[in-house]
């Protein structure tokens, strides 16, 4: 939701309320649709330090941002990134501390995230099958990440969400058990049309797409999905799973777009603010943080004045190469 005490305004009267901040780049999978098999990781003085990601942070909340949402890379591969979560849970500021991971260390992690104020959790899972999984993921294990669903319920964070990445012909004859699985769990489900971000070689995007009004047809013929009035600002499109309290999303940023809604922006490992997904506008806060240590009022001057560039709209074109080469895993998904 925008919140009027916003003082980030962009062109287009939008109010910027949320952020999301990639803490690495790295990860201990290799998703198909996310990375390419071999992947040059960024060199550690390149990328922000714990301190300059809460420093950043400290700035957005107190010019109106109420929700951080802290991504990657896996964020929970990086080393300490506990430390950060309790800091940023102390913000007063801030209303939703909430987090994307591919679940693999949920299992050992989920408790303290939960006791650092982690209100609600993300968790990747694209299929129920462990050879597909691995194939998907080329390095990760299917059993791994059901332990860290597990443990997150057991922790009782406010939301339990997964995320689906749904590609023709590799899963997409599994949203139906996707949102089975859901239901039994008691937890909420999204689907995503794949980005065209980042060159990969493995599969041709065009030929992969599987749009959200075809999953929404298949589950048609299993479960009678009811539009919900939630409305977050984001991307999501909401339906209830009749008799259950089980939400299923769509984020369809080729069959529907939302970007008049847009009420976030983006921080990279790098320190990029990038103001658009789709759109390469962006300003070097990474620069402005090592050059004038402490200033926070100068910091908060440039977020401000950088929301003048924010693009009115994302530019995805399945048909062509990548207009943007950023993977998604430095962009923070
Ligand atoms: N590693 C964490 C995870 O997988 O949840 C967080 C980062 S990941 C980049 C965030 C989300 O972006 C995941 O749900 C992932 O499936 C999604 N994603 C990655 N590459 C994508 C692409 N090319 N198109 C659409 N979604 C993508
Ligand atoms: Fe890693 Fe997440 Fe990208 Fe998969 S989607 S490779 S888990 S960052």
């Amino acid at each position: 939701m925008n919140s009027p005490s916003s003082q980030l305004i962009d062109p287009f009267g939008r109010h910027v309320t949320y952020v999301r901040i990639s803490v690495t780049d790295r990860c201990d999978f290799r998703c198909l649709y996310c990375m390419a098999e071999e992947m040059t990781f960024l060199p550690r003085a390149q990328i922000l330090s714990l301190e300059e990601i809460y420093t950043i942070a400290q700035a957005f909340c107190e010019l109106g941002v109420s929700k951080l949402r802290i991504t990657g890379g896996e964020p929970l591969v990086r080393n300490n990134v506990l430390d950060l979560f309790k800091k940023l849970g102390k913000l007063p500021a801030l209303k939703e501390l909430v987090l994307t991971t591919n679940g693999s260390h949920l299992a050992q992690m989920a408790e303290d995230l939960k006791q650092a104020g982690v209100k609600r959790i993300n968790i990747s899972l694209d299929t129920l099958n462990p050879f597909k999984f691995k194939q998907l993921t080329r390095t990760g294990e299917l059993a791994t990440v059901l332990a860290g669903i597990k443990a997150a319920k057991r922790a009782g964070f406010e939301r339990l969400k997964l995320n689906a990445v749904i590609l023709k012909n590799r899963n997409h004859q599994e949203v139906g058990d996707l949102v089975q699985f859901a239901i039994d769990q008691q937890i909420d489900i999204s689907f995503i049309e794949e980005m065209p971000l980042g060159a990969i070689s493995e599969h041709s995007r065009l030929e992969s797409y599987y749009s959200s009004p075809l999953i929404k047809a298949d589950l048609a013929t299993r479960f009678s999905l009811i539009p919900s009035l939630e409305k977050t600002a984001g991307p999501s499109d909401y339906f209830t799973v009749a008799g259950t309290q089980t939400k299923v999303g769509f984020i369809s940023p080729h069959s529907a777009n939302f970007c008049s809604q847009c009420n976030r922006v983006r921080l990279t490992v790098e320190g990029q603010l990038l103001l658009c997904l789709g759109n390469e506008h962006a300003v070097d806060l990474k620069k402005v943080i090592r050059a004038n240590p402490g200033d926070t009022a100068y910091l908060k001057q440039i977020i401000r004045n950088a929301l003048l560039i924010k693009p009115e709209k994302h530019e995805f074109n399945l048909k062509e190469q990548p207009i943007i080469l950023r993977y998604m895993n430095s962009t923070g998904g």
